[in-house]
């Protein structure tokens, strides 16, 4: 193409071009992984995770507290049910308090453990195991699946990915189905979802759903090396005590082939045989012989299926396991790592996360089981009433926390005269709320013009805790 002056326009090509001036993707090629399955002391404790964590997720919706369910984020009344707890949106504290709590509890055990959440417990790597697991029955190990992959497409093939769609969508729409059931009445919401009822409910199921189907079924690993946060920034909670796994280079090089027979000590080699195994089997498709690499979720796969091969030529175990640099650099014992566990840095982290757990369950052991919030009626400001007097209406809002009927009893004071001339006692169901319309009234010219603070007292007659929420009388201009 040519420029209005005739002369070639010049091309700018969108990507870096190599040395033969072809474009070269400034994005690297997603290249499928194939684990291969592993059996060993830590595939049994992912799977021990996988059990424990789901048969929370699955189950807690289900159990119920008295009359309600046990754990019940209702947003539509604003009131959040967490076993004998009721919390309202003024208790939105607590949350951050919890929210920075799991925080700092991710930073402690990210220093002691390394990122054995990652490996272990984090939901994404929870789902991707459950998915390699339909994947694996269905299709076969990693062998038999890079050869169905690798076929053309027949009838046995198309049964079986049909098969493991089947079983990833129903896996996929329940686990949807149970994380809305912590937001609506799961009881209440199975029986929406029956008749086809609730749109909203309906769009949260699927979307919860396709966001499983995705992530687990197809990013997997791409979520964790490319889209997690903690990946990146786990490396400002690492130090050389912290617990990786870690491939022993100094035992394990100079690796290669050998029969059992054959002294390879003698021949120069070390003790890794270049087998593979540990690179077939890591689910994010790296070589932890390379050294520590971000990818690394610390899940121990590599360390099972190294022991085994260890255990298959008669060498000692560990050659990959989890350990910290410096246990390594200095060839270190257990206990010797154990000991630099009370470092500085944990030692804040402890002292912080302790601090606020304390304050937090203190404060929420003295919580009153009660909330008042108090609004003017704006309609009428300020008025003369029969008698004389000066009336100002306020709008209390009573939020009963408890998990029984609890009887209120409101008093006002802070101006000489001052009365309450509405009912003052009344009842409120448990963990409702309830609007009070409340009449002040002070004899006409008893006060100055202008703004009078005042103050109401809630008493909660069966407990006899008391609120007390300040607010101000206007007499007008006369
Ligand atoms: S290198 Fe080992 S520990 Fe790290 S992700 Fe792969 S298999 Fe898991
Ligand atoms: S499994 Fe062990 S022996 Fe085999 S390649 Fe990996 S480190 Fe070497």
């Amino acid at each position: 193409m040519n420029t209005p002056s005739g002369k070639p326009r010049k091309v700018i090509p969108i990507a870096p071009a190599d040395s033969q001036g072809d474009i070269v993707s400034l994005y690297e090629a997603q290249k499928k992984v194939y684990p291969r399955s592993i059996t060993g002391l830590f595939s049994r404790w992912r799977w021990a995770m996988v059990f424990l964590t789901q048969l929370v997720f699955y189950g807690l919706p289900w159990l119920q507290w008295g009359e309600r369910q046990m754990v019940l984020f209702d947003l539509g009344a604003r009131r959040f049910y967490i076993f004998g707890l009721v919390l309202y949106p003024q208790d939105f504290i607590y949350l951050t308090a919890l929210l920075i709590i799991s925080a700092l509890a991710l930073f402690l055990f990210t220093a002691v453990a390394g990122r054995l959440w990652c490996g272990f417990a984090c939901p994404q790597t929870v789902y991707t195991e459950i998915f390699m697991w339909i994947e694996h029955k269905v299709e076969g190990d990693r062998s038999a699946r890079l050869r169905l992959d690798g076929s053309p497409w027949t009838v046995e093939k198309i049964g079986k990915k049909s098969l493991k769609q089947f079983l990833w969508i129903a896996v996929s729409l329940w686990t949807g189905f149970t994380f809305v059931g912590f937001f609506v009445p799961i009881r209440q919401l199975g029986g929406e979802l029956l008749a086809l009822q609730g749109s909203w409910q309906i769009f949260w199921v699927l979307f919860y759903g396709f966001a499983t189907y995705g992530n687990a079924g197809f990013l997997r690993e791409q979520v964790c090396k490319y889209m997690c946060p903690y990946a990146r920034f786990q490396s400002a909670m690492f130090d050389r005590d912290t617990l990786i796994v870690t491939y022993d280079a100094g035992r394990g090089e100079p690796r290669g082939p050998r029969t059992k027979a054959v002294d390879y000590k003698a021949k120069g080699l070390g003790d890794c045989i270049d087998c593979t195994l540990c690179v077939q089997v890591c689910p994010v498709g790296i070589d932890i012989r390379n050294g520590l690499q971000y990818e690394c979720i610390g899940c121990g796969l590599c360390v099972d299926a190294c022991d085994t091969v260890m255990d298959k030529m008669h060498y000692p175990r560990g050659l990959i396991r989890f350990s910290t640099q410096n246990g390594v650099q200095h060839g270190w014992s257990k206990l010797q790592m154990l000991k630099r566990v009370l470092r500085p840095r944990v030692l804040i982290y402890t002292g912080v996360l302790v601090a606020l757990s304390v304050g937090m369950l203190a404060s929420l052991m003295v919580r009153t089981p009660f909330k008042v919030d108090v609004v003017r009626d704006r309609a009428a400001l300020s008025r003369i009433v029969a008698g004389g007097k000066l009336e100002n209406i306020y709008r209390l809002q009573i939020m009963n926390a408890t998990e029984a009927p609890q009887h209120y009893r409101i008093a006002a004071r802070g101006l000489d005269g001052l009365e309450l001339v509405s009912e003052p006692e009344f009842q409120i169901e448990a963990a409702q709320s309830r609007w009070v319309v409340v009449q002040l009234h002070i004899p006409y010219g008893s006060a100055t013009e202008g703004s009078h603070p005042v103050q109401f007292d809630v008493l909660a007659v069966e407990t006899g805790k008391q609120v007390s929420e300040k607010s101000v009388f206007l007499v007008p201009r006369q």
